[in-house]
């Protein structure tokens, strides 16, 4: 906005020294008026037309939206006389109104005399009998919207300067950037407000469905888990190992259904934790057992070096074995023939202190680009990893969010081809504030 003033103070060079003094003061006035605090863009409008009127010594100030094809011109904001009912929402025929001169030139309209001048015969001044006008186009968006435009039912004494005009170009200028302003604040509120809806529409419909799902699987399960135990002295390998099939896949549905159960219930802000003191370490030695058939599958070696004496901290335990398992299974899936390491411990972060869980793998690693959006649901990496590796991308975007809601977070460290190290941040301070995570950043090296 300063560079329009400036803009507009350049071109009053060619004026006397008053008349330059006298631009100086409107300038000042129109830059207080347009950066005063507090002030919503309806009330900043409607104190520049307040000004331009008492600059121009005019007593009706409009901004006009104009219509060329429906031939209207509606009132958005006025400042007149209260008699003369001049108020917003008002809808003239544009061609009875001095606007549709304005709006069909390039150049700002003065008219300080209409009875005398050569519009006395004009069909706006037969309608408004408006003495003096002078006015301005306004541009949104790079297309002609409406005008500002300064009025009285008392001709001026003296004809409008090219400054008058320059004031109102101005001023157009100034209402057109406030209401592209404003359409941008109004469009991005709508897009947020129907982000918002969708988005709570599609949780509770996937919380509904995976609740329905999870009935029907559940017995699936159930049932040809019996079958096998009925079936296992037969000697019927081929039945047996149909119904295994049968059981793992029920399992591997079920999981995916639990965890789309999760994501949505944390989207639609609907999980609720229950915090209690835990001992971490032991927490971690509960998870690391049912890893350990997959470790043996890709013959990864555990090293597990747990501080001791460490601290309880404040979370959900059941939430929180369930990051510490996915955290697990994802270093030994992504890892053959490796090392998967796992520490606990102590650290300071922000001044604050922090219980931090770390786990190290040798494995696939992950491509620096990819880092960040691998929180974001349903997200794997490019690797081609997720053919062979399979997942749904769901894990890693519950784990952080439950972190999160504890006050925590998880941060990656990686490099492609060589291994990854994820750390879950817990808060030890009782008084640390849930929902104020650290903001770790991740890093693509270690
Ligand atoms: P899932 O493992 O079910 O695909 P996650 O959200 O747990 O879902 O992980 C998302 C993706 O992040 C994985 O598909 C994988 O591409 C990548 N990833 C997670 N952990 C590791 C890891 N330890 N090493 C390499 N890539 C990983």
């Amino acid at each position: 906005m300063l560079g329009t003033f400036a803009m507009f103070s350049v071109r009053c060079t060619g004026k006397t020294e008053e008349a330059l003094l006298n631009q100086g003061r409107r300038i000042r006035e129109l830059y207080e008026v347009s950066s005063k605090a507090g002030f919503d863009i309806d009330e900043q409008i409607s104190e520049m037309l307040k000004l331009g009127c008492r600059l121009l010594n005019l007593e009706i100030a409009k901004v006009c939206q104009i219509d060329i094809d429906k031939n209207t011109n509606t009132f958005l904001h006025t400042h007149a006389p209260e008699e003369y009912g001049v108020n917003p929402g008002i809808q003239l025929p544009l061609d009875s109104t001095f606007c549709s001169m304005t709006f069909s030139s390039e150049e700002a309209i003065a008219i300080h005399n209409t009875g005398k001048s050569e519009y006395a015969d004009s069909k706006p001044y037969n309608f408004s009998h408006l003495e003096s006008y002078i006015a301005a186009n306004i541009n949104v968006r790079g297309k002609k919207y409406g005008t500002v435009n300064f009025s009285s039912r008392y001709p001026r004494p003296t004809a409008f300067t090219d400054t008058d005009k320059d004031l109102v170009n101005l001023i157009g200028n100034w209402v057109g950037l406030s209401l592209e302003r404003q359409t941008s604040q109004e469009e991005l509120y709508e897009a947020k407000e129907n982000a918002e809806a969708a988005s709570k529409t599609k949780s509770s419909f996937l919380a509904n469905m995976s609740h329905e799902l999870r009935t029907p699987l559940n017995a699936i399960i159930g049932y040809s888990e019996l079958m096998i135990e009925d079936i296992k002295d037969s000697g019927d390998t081929e039945q047996t190992q149909d119904l295994n099939n049968i059981a793992s896949s029920g399992h591997h549905l079920l999981s995916l259904i639990n965890d789309i159960l999760d994501i949505s219930k944390i989207e639609a802000g609907k999980m609720e934790l229950s915090l209690r003191e835990t001992d971490i370490n032991e927490l971690i030695n509960e998870a690391i057992e049912t890893i350990r058939p997959s470790l043996k599958k890709n013959r990864d070696t555990l090293v597990v070096t747990n501080q001791e004496g460490l601290d309880h901290a404040m979370v959900d335990p059941i939430r929180l074995k369930q990051v510490l398992i996915n955290l697990f299974s994802n270093a030994v899936k992504f890892t053959e023939n490796g090392v998967i390491s796992i520490k606990s411990g102590h650290t300071i972060h922000e001044e604050k202190p922090w219980i931090t869980v770390q786990v190290t793998d040798t494995g696939i690693g992950i491509p620096e680009d990819e880092i960040d959006s691998l929180f974001q649901p349903f997200q794997q990496s490019s690797t081609g990893a997720e053919i062979k590796y399979g997942g749904t991308g769901l894990g890693l975007a519950i784990s952080r969010r439950i972190c999160r809601l504890m006050g925590g977070d998880i941060s990656i460290k990686s490099v492609e081809g060589e291994g990854s190290t994820f750390t879950i941040w817990l808060p030890i301070d009782q008084s640390h504030e849930i929902n104020d995570p650290p903001k770790m950043r991740n890093v693509a090296q270690r």
